[in-house]
């Protein structure tokens, strides 16, 4: 709760215990009916938290981003984005990296509470040494980003942390189920070799056993230049792997580029980082996941 509406609160309660004598109890219903609001930074901590704070009275999700906007590698903040942030008992943030801009945030809004989903998780590194963000699409880290959120949330939000614990129970059930499921489906592949879209896949590949071979788009949001093009056409040819997969999130160019020069076929992987709802369907990531599961084995058995 933020320390202005404490304030206000207290001198309503003052107030009123003046006019009418109230006991300590009055203040507490006060504080519940103020309800408790959690601002999730983009489409998957939205999803993710939204499986922890479901059928919880008086708890308000709010997704910053919509449910359309990706990754946010690179993103500014909208005023609009501002003014629900304003509005934040607490910020689910992935971490790790993905939102550059919470420095500018906390300097505006210094007693915001910020759950981070990805404590704990051990980041994967690049060639470079930089530290992949996409954690999420591995099914044991969201398992952990699922614990994080219901116990830093619990730690915030006291009155709630039963609820939010059953909740999250209940949906890493649901997870555990779906990791078993596309480990066993997975297994016996013989090939493993995969072409990705951009770096979102390292966490999920690792998780099945895959190798990503080549990544189409090193820099999100950026087409790659015809050498990068044509250095990853040579990958293709000299691997021999069969198939490639592009994400929903982004144009088709290259990848048929690609395709055409080495007769690879294009397949969907999804990393799950837009919906098609702004409520979100709550099992969006176990649906998406059963997709790419399908598409995996279309593409490799
Ligand atoms: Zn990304």
């Amino acid at each position: 709760m933020h320390v202005k509406k404490l304030g206000l609160l207290i001198a309503l309660f003052m107030l009123f215990s003046i006019s009418a004598g109230c006991s300590q109890n009055g203040m507490e219903n006060n504080s519940k009916e103020e309800g408790f609001t959690v601002v999730t930074s983009f489409y998957p901590i939205y999803l993710a938290t939204i499986n922890v704070t479901k059928d919880v009275k008086g708890v308000e999700t709010i997704n910053m981003t919509k449910p359309q906007t990706g990754c946010l590698h690179d993103y500014q903040l909208t005023p609009e984005d501002l003014i629900k942030i304003e509005k934040a008992d607490a910020f689910v943030a992935n971490g790790a990296g993905m939102e550059a801009f919470l420095g500018d945030v906390l300097k505006q809004q210094k007693d915001l509470e910020i759950i981070d989903a990805s404590q704990g998780i051990e980041l994967i590194k690049d060639e470079s040494g930089e530290e992949n963000t996409h954690v999420w699409v591995s099914i044991t880290n969201e398992i952990i980003q699922v614990r994080n959120i219901a116990e830093q949330l619990s730690s915030i939000d006291k009155v709630h942390s039963k609820q939010y614990k059953a909740n999250a129970d209940t949906y890493i059930g649901k997870l555990e189920i779906l990791k078993a499921k596309m480990h066993q489906s997975l297994k016996n592949i013989k090939n493993r070799d995969i072409i990705t879209f951009h770096e979102a896949f390292p966490y999920f590949a690792k998780e099945f056993d895959l190798n990503i071979i080549a990544v189409i788009e090193r820099e999100p949001g950026t087409a790659p230049s015809p050498k990068e093009l044509e250095a990853t056409i040579k990958t293709v040819k000299d691997s021999g792997v069969k198939a490639l997969f592009a994400e929903p999130q982004y144009e088709l160019k290259s990848a048929r580029v690609i395709a055409n020069e080495t007769g690879v076929k294009i397949y969907t992987l999804d990393p799950i980082v837009t919906g098609d709802a702004d409520t979100g369907s709550y099992d969006e990531y176990i649906t998406i996941m059963e997709a790419n599961l399908k598409s995996l084995l279309e593409a490799l058995e």
